[in-house]
Formats: C-alpha cells, structure tokens, sequence
C-alpha cells in the first residue's frame, strides 16, 4: 500500500506511522510517502485521518505501477524532458566504452552535428571476462565531464558495482545501471538516494517483476526519476546474441507509470540488425533509443560487433526523424 500523509505530518509523526505499518518511507518535497509490505489490505482510522490518499496495491510493484500514477512519469536531464505528456524520443548515442579523448571527442562532434545532447560511454565496464578491457575508470569520468563543458552534451555512464557509484552519481547527467549491475541492491539502493534519473537496464535473464521491483528499490529511497531501458533478454536463440524483448516493453508500457528507453545495440549485437530494430523502436512508441556509435567499430575495445559507424548512424537518424513524426513523436 502506499500512502500519502498530509503535509502538515511532521517527520517524527510520519516515523512513528512507518514503525507502526513496517513501511519504508521518503519526502517528495511536499509531503511524507509511506510504503507498506504490499500485503496490506486496510488501514486503521487514526492513520486513514492523517492521510491524503492512499493506494492499496496487490504485489510489490507499488511506486513504479499505473494503478499508482496513470501519468507517465516526467523525467528531465539538461533541456531534455521525456515522459509526463511529452512526446519526446531522445535518441542517446556514444560508443560503448571511453578509450581516448580522441575517440570521444570525435564522438561528440557527430552528436553536435545531428542536434543530439546526450552522449552515452562507459568507464566502468561489466566485462565477461577479466582478461578484457575493463574501462578507463575515473580517468574517463574526467574526460566525459570535459567533453561535457566542451560540447554541451549531457553525459550517462554506468556503474558496474558498488565501489565507484558515488563517482558515477557525481560525474553523470544520468546514471546507467546496467544488465549485470540490476541486482546489485547496494547500488539501487544508493541510486535511491541521488536526485539525478537512473536509467536501469532489465537484467538479460531477469522477469519483468523482478526488473520492476529493482526500480522500486529505487524509487522508494526516494528517486522519482527511474528509466527502464529493454536491451535484450537471453532466449534458446544463439544467431543474435539476445533477443529483443519488445512484448516485454509492450507490458512495461502498459502496467508501469515509467518511460521505456530502447536497446536494440545491445539486444541484437551485430550491427547490421540495428537500424531496423532501431526503426522498430521508434514506430513502438518508446521514450527513447540506447545507439552504440563509434568512429572506428572494427577497433572498438568493447562490443566492437553492434557499433554503427557514423555515416550508417547519420542516415539512420534522419530516418528514425520520419518514422517518429509518423507516429506523433519528436525525435530529439
Ligand atoms: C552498455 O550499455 O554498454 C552495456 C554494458 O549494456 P548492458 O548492461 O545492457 O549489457
Ligand atoms: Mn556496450
């Protein structure tokens, strides 16, 4: 259940109602918002009459459910609004890792000449294997914020555990929480507490209830500003490398109050499925697209396969500009 108490409830009364309901609890700016364990049905009149509102809720996706919030949520990083009653497909471009200020400064360059403001590049990488390249670190954190004031572009990067994530939070326009790093409850946990939008990535082999209630692990530390982003879930089918879950985004779409961002880079992992997954995306009506972008793919130190050069990602973008209009969207 979630329940909004009157704004005159001073904190220490709003503790004592959460001690008493075993409820989590966060301020929203206006007034106190208490979680209970979803299993709880009624309230007592003394705490029914300290209440504005209430949501009795019927599983553990409390805050991030359209039976909460019927708006989709608004999200905003720089002069970028999604979500709310925008119609607004920002698409979110940059190579998979930071390797050089060369390379993301030529990065940066394409996305200014396109009129995209955000540019997207890990420094903390959750490779499969030790052996690979890990990421320049906090080294590429310093580059991406000079990047940033250079060409006024907003900046999400990931965290891949919880060693560097206050790092993240503090460099990041918007913090990536990727597939791997979904479960990991202390950085959800930490995210909860930033006021900057997270963008987190359903785990590959994750259901949609449990990639839910990682965004409520956020969004009840009090973050309101939680993505979801569909990347790709692993199937039976090993010719791409996952599979495009775009029923699972359908349902996100539908049950969720949280604006849907789409991977098609990651799921399809081969770049010459891209642009027409990507085609796909846009006509679905998602709030935003992940490209993987790099100046020079076949020498990339990370997912070198599903990186679009830059000629293939211009023509592309003016293609997804038609396509969004279409179907009554903006493409930012
Ligand atoms: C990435 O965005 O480069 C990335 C590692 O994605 P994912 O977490 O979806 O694998
Ligand atoms: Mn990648």
């Amino acid at each position: 259940m979630i329940i909004h108490l009157k704004k005159e409830i001073s904190e220490t009364e709003s503790a004592a109602i959460a001690h008493e309901l075993e409820a989590m609890q966060y301020h929203n700016g206006v007034h106190y918002i208490l979680i209970t364990p979803s299993a709880t049905k009624e309230l007592k009149s003394s705490i029914l009459e300290k209440a504005d509102a209430h949501w009795a809720m019927e599983s553990d996706i409390q805050l991030a459910s359209s039976k909460y919030r019927q708006d989709l949520r608004e999200i905003k990083w720089g002069n970028t609004t999604i979500g709310g009653t925008t119609k607004n497909t920002p698409v979110i471009a940059g190579p998979c890792s930071i390797e050089s200020w060369e390379q993301i400064e030529e990065s940066a360059k394409l996305l200014v000449s396109l009129g995209i403001n955000t540019l997207r590049a890990g420094c903390y990488k959750p490779r499969t294997s030790p052996y690979s390249f890990q990421g320049l670190g906090l080294e590429g954190l310093k580059m991406l914020a000079e990047v940033r004031n250079k060409y006024k572009l907003n900046i999400i990067t990931e965290v891949k555990d919880s060693s560097h994530v206050n790092e993240v939070i503090e460099y990041a326009d918007i913090i990536q929480i990727g597939a791997k790093a979904m479960y990991d409850q202390s950085i959800l946990r930490r995210c909860g507490e930033a006021r900057k939008p997270v963008l987190l990535k359903r785990g590959f082999g994750t259901t949609l209830q449990e990639f839910v209630q990682a965004a409520e692990f956020i969004l009840s530390g009090g973050n309101e500003q939680v993505i979801l982003c569909e990347r790709g879930i692993r199937t039976f089918e090993t010719k791409t490398r996952f599979t495009f879950d775009l029923c699972g985004a359908a349902y996100l779409k539908y049950h969720t109050n949280l604006p849907v961002i789409l991977d098609p880079s990651h799921a399809m992992g081969y770049a010459y499925g891209v642009p027409d997954l990507a085609k796909a995306s846009v006509a679905f009506g998602c709030d935003g697209l992940l490209i993987e972008v790099h100046p020079n793919p076949k020498i990339a130190k990370s997912d070198s396969s599903q990186q679009l050069d830059h000629s293939t990602f211009t023509q592309l973008y003016g293609e997804l500009k038609t396509i969004a209009s279409a179907v009554g969207r903006q493409l930012l």
